[in-house]
Order: structure tokens, then C-alpha cells, then sequence
């Protein structure tokens, strides 16, 4: 068999190995079932028992009461730009949001389609480089809710802690840190991921939704934009991504077999520091794009000094087995993203690779 590579892609990203050999010997007969996974319907036992799991799996990894519904929609983080609005936004049909990078600012021109947005934070005068601290927020106690992005895929850049918001509804975009740790998700009314980034393969969607959010949902709303019509069918509305969720079933028991979440925040916070305490041990030689106070432990955004030694590198790496080291088009420069299945091995074998090409270069 063929050899796997380091994978830094941001999304489409690594899974575990164990999740794809499972999914592999499954993928031509499920044990019992005689069928594909992907040949079973998503009405059969078999399937019920897998989307259940899941479920479970998410409410039980990150503590999460009967008083909210997961659901799996498709649509990626996109559809949610505009389903949110559409949903939450009533009665007062203006909503605050925290423009904190591009996905951040696709929200906003979504939810400006359907009501007002009021910007309360904006890191955009510093190029993204930070998150907009808590006391320079301009939040309007009567907005339908808060939408803030959790972790910036693009710019490398994290909240530590929710922004807070008082008893306004805080929702949020978690597409690439969603169980990277564990969260209070007693402070949301709404999270968000498509789970390509960390939980799964793309063209599923994790909603986590508090009920009482659901009241919101009017009924003139088409039909697959609304969150209650989901919730009443268990995500079974229309045929969810059978292959998604049953990957994400396995991804999440792995995640319990492995610990659980604070255990994943332990190796993820070793994996990130071995990294950043390179690139700051450096000489300059390899500069974060982000402010250390901001620091994303997902998605490590750094420069070289100049584009061609920027290209070197990434085309050298690529030879050497370290894939997707190419920065998003719009920030430049490289990022190396270290999601829960990215092997600890794999950060320090790329800093070994950047201290070799740094001596040659
Ligand atoms: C990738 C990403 C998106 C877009 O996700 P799609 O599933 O492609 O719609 C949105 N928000 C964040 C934070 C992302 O990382």
C-alpha cells in the first residue's frame, strides 16, 4: 500500500488512520449488514443506529443537555451564513457581528440580505492579525443575536474565551475548531461547522441548536432553511450525507476512546507550541502573521522573508512529504494546519524540515 503523507490542508483535512481503515473495511460490507455503508438507506436500522450514535457522541464529548438538538444538515458553513439570519433574526431583524476575517465578513454580507448587521468588533484595521478584545466591542443589547467566528481558518487567528454578550444570543461559526477543546456550550444558542475541517469529510454540516432558538423559525420559510423543520425530523427532513455522519460517528468515538476533549486540548496546545516556539526561536527568519496573544492552535499562519523563499519552501516540502503548506490566496504566505487527527509526530518532523531549510537558505 501506498505511503500517507503529512497533511496540512485546511479542508478537506486529515482524519485519524483508524477512522479510514474502519470506514474502508466498511465500505464494501458492513459486518452484519451485507451492504456498502454507502449502498445502506437512510431510513434503515442500520443507519438510525449510526446517526444516533453520533449524536450522542457530540452531546456526550462536549457536555451538551437535552435543552439544545444537533443536527446534520448539508450546505457546508455557507448555507448557515444564510440560514442563521434567516432563522434567528426576528423579531428585531438586526443582528451585531465580530468581522474577524473572510468567512466572518461572508456572514455579514448574508445576514445583511435578510436585516441589519451591526459590526461590534473588527479586527479588519489590523489586517486580521488579532481578535477585537472584549472592552472595544460596541454590542447593541436589543440585537436578535451575536455571530462571531470562533477560529479563523484563513488568518490563523483564535478567541481564547466566548465574547461576552449577556443575555443576547451568541452563535457561532465553529467550522475549524469545533472539539479541538471543550467549550461551555451553555453560553450558545447556536454553533455551526462544516465538518470538513475537523470532524469529517465535507458535505455535512453540524448544527448545535438550544430549543428554545427554534421558536424563531417562521413557517413561510422554505423548507430546508428552517431549523425547526430539521429538529421535528431528527435531521432526516430530506437524506442527510449518510457517508458524513457515519464518518463523523466514527471520528467522535475515536475522540472518547482517545480521552475525550481536554486531552485533545493537551495535544493540541503541544503540537501548536512546538511549532510557534520555533518559528519565534528563529531569528526572524520565520515571522507568525498573527499576534501571539491571538494564536489559533488549528491553522499556524508564518512568512519567510520574501515570496520566492515562500515558494522554495513550500515546492521543497511538497517533495518531502508535507502537503497543503500554502497559505489562503488572500493572506499569502504559509499555514500549516494541525487539526485533532494531525499526528504530533508530523509538527516536529516540519520543524526539523524548516531548521534544514533554513540553514540552507
Ligand atoms: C471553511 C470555513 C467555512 C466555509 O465552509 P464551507 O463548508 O465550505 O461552506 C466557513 N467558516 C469557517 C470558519 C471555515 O473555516
Amino acid at each position: 500500500m501506498e505511503k500517507r503523507i503529512y497533511n496540512f490542508s485546511a479542508g478537506p483535512a486529515v482524519l485519524p488512520e483508524e477512522v479510514l481503515k474502519e470506514a474502508r473495511d466498511n465500505l464494501y460490507v458492513l459486518p452484519g449488514v451485507g451492504m456498502s455503508i454507502l449502498e445502506i438507506s437512510h431510513r434503515s436500522r442500520t443507519f438510525e443506529k449510526i446517526i444516533l450514535g453520533a449524536k450522542r457522541n457530540i452531546k456526550t464529548l462536549l457536555g451538551i443537555g437535552d435543552d439544545y438538538t444537533v443536527l446534520f444538515l448539508q450546505g457546508g458553513a455557507t448555507l448557515q451564513f444564510s440560514m442563521v439570519p434567516l432563522n434567528l433574526m426576528f423579531p428585531e431583524n438586526k443582528a451585531d457581528y465580530m468581522l474577524t476575517g473572510v468567512w466572518a465578513q461572508k456572514a455579514i454580507k448574508e445576514a445583511g440580505k435578510v436585516g441589519t448587521v451591526n459590526i461590534a468588533g473588527s479586527s479588519e484595521a489590523d489586517n486580521f492579525t488579532i481578535i477585537p478584545k472584549q472592552e472595544e466591542l460596541k454590542l447593541d443589547p436589543d440585537a436578535a443575536y451575536v455571530h462571531f467566528t470562533s477560529n479563523n481558518t484563513i488568518y490563523g487567528t483564535e478567541y481564547k474565551t466566548e465574547p461576552e454578550v449577556g443575555s443576547v444570543p451568541l452563535v457561532c461559526d465553529a467550522s475549524s475548531d469545533l472539539m479541538h477543546k471543550k467549550i461551555d456550550v451553555s453560553k450558545y444558542a447556536l454553533l455551526y461547522a462544516g465538518a470538513q475541517k475537523n470532524l469529517g469529510p465535507s458535505g455535512v454540516t453540524v448544527v448545535i441548536i438550544r430549543n428554545d432558538m427554534l421558536t424563531r423559525s417562521r413557517d413561510s420559510l422554505p423548507a430546508y432553511l428552517n431549523y425547526r423543520i430539521h429538529a421535528e425530523n431528527d435531521s432526516m427532513y430530506n437524506t442527510p450525507s449518510t457517508f458524513g455522519v457515519y464518518i463523523i460517528q466514527l471520528v467522535t468515538k475515536w475522540l472518547m476512546k482517545n480521552g475525550g476533549l481536554d486531552v485533545m486540548h493537551q495535544l493540541n496546545r503541544d503540537k501548536a507550541s512546538i511549532l510557534y516556539d520555533y518559528i519565534d526561536e528563529s531569528d526572524g527568519y520565520y515571522k507568525g502573521t498573527a499576534r501571539k496573544e491571538s494564536r489559533s492552535l488549528m491553522n499556524v499562519t508564518f512568512r519567510l522573508p520574501g515570496e520566492e523563499l515562500e515558494r522554495k519552501l513550500i515546492s521543497e516540502a511538497t517533495k518531502s512529504g508535507f502537503s497543503g503548506l500554502k497559505g489562503h490566496r488572500l493572506a499569502g504566505g504559509l499555514r500549516a494546519s494541525i487539526y485533532n487527527a494531525f499526528p504530533k509526530q508530523g509538527v516536529a518532523d516540519l520543524v526539523q524540515f524548516m531548521k534544514d531549510f533554513k540553514s540552507r537558505n
